[in-house]
């Protein structure tokens, strides 16, 4: 049998986060917990300031995101964000993604899910689902709870 760890491609496949690419792939069979580390695949941004599209991508900034577990394990995303700078108007800017929650550390699928089970179950339940702390979760329930009043936030 080939034993060999599934490709980036293969991950990034089963991930099945259109926005993303998966560059890099660890797992802890103990912690039963999975780390990926993606990059939007973004490469052109468009101002909010003056509607202009931008290519020129600047410094990235690393943000920890909770994803729905994959089988055993508990899934946690690293995204390399990355902003834009407009040469129109001189501003900086990150656009948003689609799939992540702005303002949490928790994908939009994740919530969802989440909202889902906090309303037939409680945080503990969900909490063993989700292979994550109850503390961690009581958090995105929180914002589960304002699901959809959520503002973009950088
Ligand atoms: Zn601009």
């Amino acid at each position: 049998m080939d034993t060999r760890p599934p490709s980036l491609e293969a991950v990034t496949a089963l991930l099945d986060l259109e926005e993303f690419e998966v560059v890099e792939a660890k797992e802890d069979r103990k912690a039963r917990r999975r780390d990926l580390v993606l990059v939007p695949r973004l490469t052109v941004g468009l101002c909010p300031h003056c509607r202009q599209i931008s290519q020129d991508r600047h410094a990235c900034h690393d943000h920890q995101v909770l994803d729905l577990p994959m089988g055993a394990y508990s899934t946690h995303l690293t995204i390399r964000r990355s902003q834009f700078h407009c040469r129109h108007c001189d501003k900086f800017f990150t656009p948003p993604l689609a799939s992540l929650a702005e303002g949490t550390h928790a994908t939009e699928r994740l919530l969802a899910r989440l909202a889902e089970l906090v309303r037939h179950a409680d945080v503990a339940a969900a909490s063993g689902f989700f292979g994550v702390p109850e503390k961690t979760l009581e958090k995105c329930s929180r914002a589960a709870a304002g699901y959809g009043s959520a503002t973009w936030r950088t």
